[in-house]
């Protein structure tokens, strides 16, 4: 199964009206990160590297809404660090809301119970809960133990409480098949999330860890094993069909990073979350001073091994919306 329908119509809408404007470059979603810091110490993660001061930092909501605007995005993806370490949270979510945006609130979910009454269930906002494996593979990835059992049972209050929630996985060099095919079954079967997000673990530079990621003819290997015997359409997964072809390996695709840009505190980040060659103050300066071209695999050694959703996903996205027949394929499967 690929994304929900109602996502799927809305972002049909916004890229009919882009094409209408005849605007080449566009985002579907912003990653915002309106903190670094994190109650976690996940082996992977670069954005606990920051220096202190900026850890201790929180982005103004005036800033968080004012960024989102300016691009003019349908979705936005909050992250951070750990978004529910930032004092006004709810009041970023609730304004967004306002303004018509699909809102996901990425966390590792240790915090949720503690925040949850502070926000109400809305047909445009999820959870997004980071669950790396089941409970030995998730407490590993970010050590702590009790890490896999906290979030679960965090998912399970918000889905009392009538919120919808998803999850997004990330699989690393020690992932086999069975283990993809382990969580996915048990999220989508005995957990019942709404939808999962899956990502084959990149080595991006500010990663502390750069020894268990995967490339790019191990992730085809990985998912191809994992999706084979129809399992891949039994899932709820949020992503489009083409996008898990590309996973693996039935087709290639070239990266569209402007399609899911990053903003910080730092700014607007060149040219996507994964890489750091510098950062620009508005969203047009990122478009109209990047050289797009420059990006992706075969065309800069830092992508050889990327197949991230934040790169691949637009691309898919926009090659469904151009056939009727992937189209037709993708509502199918809504
Ligand atoms: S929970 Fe997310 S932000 Fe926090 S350390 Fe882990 S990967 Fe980084
Ligand atoms: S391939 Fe695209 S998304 Fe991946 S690191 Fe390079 S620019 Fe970023």
């Amino acid at each position: 199964m690929a994304m929900p329908l109602r996502q799927s119509l809305r972002l049909g809408g916004y890229l009919l009206k882009q094409k209408l404007l005849r605007k080449e470059k566009f985002p579907m979603l912003v990653e915002l990160e309106p903190l670094f810091a994190c109650n976690l110490k996940c082996a992977g993660c670069g954005k606990i590297a920051q220096p202190a001061h900026l850890l201790k930092k929180r982005m103004p909501v005036e800033q968080a809404i004012g960024a989102i605007e300016e691009s003019g995005a349908p979705m936005v993806s909050i992250a951070g660090g750990e978004p529910l370490m930032h004092p006004q949270i709810d009041e970023i979510v609730h304004q967004l809301l306002q303004r018509k945006k699909i809102v996901f609130l990425c966390t590792n979910a240790l915090l949720l119970p503690k925040h949850l009454h502070k926000f109400t269930p809305h047909r445009n906002f999820a959870w997004m809960v980071h669950i790396d494996g089941l409970r030995e593979r998730h407490d590993e990835s970010v050590s702590k133990v009790g890490g896999f059992d906290g979030a679960v049972d965090a998912i399970k209050q918000a889905q009392r409480a009538g919120f919808r929630v998803l999850t997004n996985t990330t699989f690393f060099d020690q992932d086999t098949p069975q283990d993809v095919i382990e969580v996915l079954d048990y999220l989508n079967d005995d957990l019942k999330v709404d939808n999962m997000q899956i990502s084959p673990g990149y080595a991006y530079e500010k990663a502390p860890d750069q020894e268990h990621w995967l490339g790019v003819e191990q992730t085809r290997e990985l998912f191809k094993k994992a999706f084979a015997d129809g399992r891949r359409k039994r899932w709820r997964l949020n992503h489009s069909p083409i996008f898990l072809d590309f996973l693996e390996g039935k087709r290639d695709l070239r990266c569209t990073a402007w399609g899911i840009p990053s903003y910080s505190l730092l700014g607007w980040q060149r040219p996507c979350y994964l890489l750091d060659d510098g950062y620009v103050d508005t969203y047009k300066q990122l478009i109209e001073e990047t050289d797009w071209e420059a990006f992706g695999r075969g065309r800069d050694p830092r992508c050889a091994n990327c197949m991230a959703h934040c790169g691949y996903e637009p691309t898919a996205v926009i090659a469904t919306m151009g056939s009727l027949k992937e189209t037709i394929r993708a509502a199918v499967s809504s």
